[in-house]
This record gives C-alpha cells, structure tokens and sequence, in this order.
C-alpha cells in the first residue's frame, strides 16, 4: 500500500536496520525500542492486521521468521507480541510481530 510506512521499509523506500529477510518477510529494529532487543517482523506484502490475515503459509512464514531472528541473534528468551486493532495497542496497520529480549520481562505485562 503505498501510503504505508512498513511497505516503504520492505521495498526500501524508507531505511531501516534489516536483521533478516527472505522472500516473504523482513525483521528490522524497532525505531523506538522497549528492550534492549525490539525487533519487527513483517511480510513483505501488505496485510492490515491478524484480523486480515487468511495466508495460512505466510502465516508460518511469519512465526517461523520469529525463529530465524532469535536463532541468528542466538536468544533464547524473548517475548513475541502482536498487537491487533486500536483497542490492543496497534498503531502501524501493517502486520508486524514484536520480538523483545534483553531484559527480564515480567508476566503478565502490564
Ligand atoms: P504497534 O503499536 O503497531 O504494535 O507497533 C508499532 C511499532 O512500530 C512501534 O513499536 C514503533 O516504535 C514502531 N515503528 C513505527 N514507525 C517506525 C519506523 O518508521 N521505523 C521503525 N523501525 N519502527 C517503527
Ligand atoms: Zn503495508
């Protein structure tokens, strides 16, 4: 979409610190982090939201990404989030999953 600031960062129209990327996603470091490691991943497609989401492959492709991340930074411990809808936090309506590690994290979150 081409008013969309995560599509700009897929397609490289706005810079971003990549961390991965294959065919269907990219990870890059949160521009505002709230850990010492805050990572987004994201396809590289344009879905609003899990809400929109019917890719049941592209859907693995994301989680699975989760895993790329973490195994290439070596974490073991971290905190996946993905925030649907205004009401639950979500500002960027471009489906991205939160990887966050780095300091302890407490549960539940407030
Ligand atoms: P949400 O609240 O939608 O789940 O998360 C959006 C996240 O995107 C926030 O953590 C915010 O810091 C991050 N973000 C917003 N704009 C940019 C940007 O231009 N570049 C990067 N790297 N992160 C961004
Ligand atoms: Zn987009």
């Amino acid at each position: 979409m081409s008013d969309c600031i995560f599509c700009k960062i897929a397609n490289g129209e706005i810079p971003s610190e990549l961390v991965y990327e294959n065919e269907y996603i990219a990870a890059f470091n949160d521009i505002n982090p709230s850990a010492p490691v805050h990572i987004l991943v994201i396809p590289k497609r344009h879905v609003e939201s899990l809400n929109e989401l019917e890719d049941k492959n592209l859907m693995a492709e994301l989680l699975f990404g989760v895993k790329e991340v973490t195994k290439k930074l070596g974490i073991k411990d971290y905190r996946t989030v993905i925030n649907t809808g205004k009401g639950a936090g979500q500002e960027v309506f471009h489906i991205h999953l939160h990887i966050i590690s780095g300091r302890p994290l407490k549960w539940p979150p407030g």
